[in-house]
């Protein structure tokens, strides 16, 4: 194993970033080693080389060598693609520090693995030469030599074969189960991991008691989605006991074809609280929450295999990042008839009749042409048009868009918009969409929630928030977008920064960035209906004069 491993790893880092006529000519022979039995390899070569535990353990380094080669040279071409390898080049570094320092550490983990699993299978090889005579010569043992004198008196003595052979068993299991082992650590460790998700792992791990509940907009007294006192915890710090909550206690209704939007800072939990609702909050994450009611279900108590059904058929969702969210590897074609061809059962040629159709409906020109290329040749943009086409395929009831507009060109942000609007008013899905842009709000949303530190601090009518904040970060917020009206001075900001969900006292999130703070809000604040919105603010009432944009303009 050392062998292969010093042979093949610096072969296939240098060959995989390089590529080239280097490349594939050792490619070619890889291929060609590969393509003959092994054990015939190993034995030919003995043949020229002669018996012996160390010249056989050469042989099989060296064809093992093609194996790690041909893995490592696999990983690093998938790590050439990705970004912070473009950005080590791009700040200078050297392609050995590149391939040492930031290459190798993203590979180890299946490089690793891998040759623990190869370990086994060299033991078993050391045996099955030794025993075949071309391996360790007598009077030197192995296990293999063992198992060949049992052979010999085999009709006598049976059970002389039994030691060698347990040996030869239990050694190569245990580093089968270490493998595993080691594969499981580092598929735990790598972060984000939804897929690694038990399937039989509920959406909510603990459903709290029913209280009061506060905060429904938009109501027309059935909603499609009714959230009460969903709370999101990650641990403190890896693996500590201690969790942070970074959604506190959050309760809304998603009206049947509403737009609802989310608004808050970077940080505040907006994406989280979208992945709570889909179940794709990722491994350490748990979620609690008293209800999660879609469509006359209730989702607390599912798990994840019916929860991939609800997503795959009643909820799409689209993503900031399009092209992170398509598959380089695949034809846009083969992704959208993917999941109609696996859910649905359509045939190969439904599927793309029907394929075509959706990226017509997102108005992309010559769609049924487009379906044979791949992401790389679409813009932002277009990609977008794709993932929307995607998530609305199965004609879903609820459209969550987290940031659908952030990773793109501003110009075209506003067709993306403008689709997404008129795709809602068509179909008459319901639609959550985050964002920290007060326009796509104006323009889109009829609901407005507005979160802060893991909290909501004020919902109702995108019309009433807009036109009579009542919490004074929503009247910050609102005050700190530049508009046509305001043409002088600074723009308002609201001073400070969100605090860290660990240092959180009892009273009101917002108290140290507040120019109304007083007293009464060291203490704990709820959420308070308040006309036909809620708000968290305990001088809400006082009709403060929120509006005016100097107070927070910090003079
Ligand atoms: P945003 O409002 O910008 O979408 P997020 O919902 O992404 O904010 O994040 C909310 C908080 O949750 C942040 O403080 C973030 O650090 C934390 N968080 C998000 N994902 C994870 C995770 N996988 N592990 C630990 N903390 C996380
Ligand atoms: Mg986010």
């Amino acid at each position: 194993m050392s062998i292969a491993v010093a042979v093949g790893l610096p072969l296939g880092l240098v060959l995989g970033y390089r590529g080239g006529w280097a490349d594939r000519l050792v490619m070619r022979l890889a291929e060609g080693v590969n393509a003959m039995p092994f054990l015939l390899v190993a034995i030919t070569l003995i043949a020229v080389l002669g018996p012996g535990l160390t010249k056989s353990m050469v042989i099989v380094g060296v064809i093992y060598a093609v194996m790690v080669l041909r893995l490592v040279r696999g990983e690093v071409l998938a790590a050439r693609e990705e970004l912070y390898v473009t950005g080590a080049l791009v700040v200078g570094v050297g392609t050995t520090r590149l391939l040492w320092r930031h290459v190798l550490p993203n590979i180890a983990p299946s490089l690793i693995v891998q040759v623990t699993t190869m370990f086994a299978t060299s033991i078993i090889v050391e045996a099955t030469l030794s025993f075949l005579g071309l391996g360790t010569q007598p009077p030197q043992a192995s296990w293999g030599n063992m198992l060949a004198d049992a052979q010999a008196s085999a009709f006598d003595h049976w059970f002389l074969a039994l030691p060698a052979g347990f040996a030869i068993m239990i050694t190569v299991l245990a580093f089968n189960l270490f493998g595993d082992g080691l594969r499981d650590l580092f598929s735990r460790e790598s972060a984000g991991s939804v897929l690694n998700a038990n399937a039989a792992r509920p959406l909510v791990e603990g459903v709290v008691e029913r209280e009061h509940s506060a905060g429904s907009v938009g109501g027309d007294g059935d909603p499609l989605m009714s959230v009460r006192r969903l709370s999101v915890s990650f641990p403190a710090r890896p693996s500590s006991d201690e969790r942070i909550d970074v959604v506190t206690e959050v309760s809304f209704d998603i009206g049947r074809r509403r737009v609802i939007a989310l608004v808050g800072e970077s940080g505040s939990g907006k994406s989280v609280t979208a992945m709570a609702l889909l179940g794709l909050v990722p491994d350490p994450g748990r979620v609690t929450a008293e209800t999660i009611g879609f469509d006359g279900r209730e989702l607390t108590g599912a798990n994840e295999r019916e929860l991939r059904a609800i997503r795959a058929r009643e909820i799409g969702v689209i993503f900031q990042d399009p092209l992170k969210a398509l598959n380089p590897a695949f034809t846009i074609g083969t992704q959208m008839t993917e999941s109609m061809r696996v859910v649905e059962g359509m045939s190969k040629r439904d599927a793309r009749i029907r394929a075509a159709e959706l990226l017509d409906m997102v108005r992309i020109d010559r769609a049924a042409d487009r379906l044979d290329d791949y992401p790389h040749q679409f813009s932002g943009g277009m990609a977008q048009r794709v993932m929307i086409a995607m998530a609305l395929s199965s004609s879903p009831k609820l459209l969550v868009a987290d940031e659908p507009t952030t990773a793109l060109d501003v110009t075209v942000q506003s067709d993306i918009l403008d689709l997404l609007r008129d795709l809602q008013a068509e179909t008459g899905m319901s639609m959550l969409i985050i964002t920290h842009d007060q326009g796509v709000v104006a323009d889109i949303a009829d609901d407005l929630m507005v979160m802060y530190a893991g909290e909501l601090v004020e919902v109702g009518t995108v019309e009433k928030v807009f036109e009579e904040p009542r919490h004074p970060y929503t009247a910050g917020l609102l005050a700190s977008v530049p508009r046509n009206r305001r043409r002088e001075g600074t723009l308002p900001s609201i001073p400070g920064t969100v605090p860290a969900l660990d240092e959180l006292g009892p009273g009101c999130r917002f108290g140290a960035r507040c120019p109304f703070v007083v007293d009464r809000c060291r203490e704990p604040v709820d959420l308070v209906g308040l006309g036909d919105g809620a708000v968290r603010c305990v001088r809400a009432p006082e009709r403060l004069a929120l509006g005016d944009a100097d107070i927070w303009s910090g003079r």
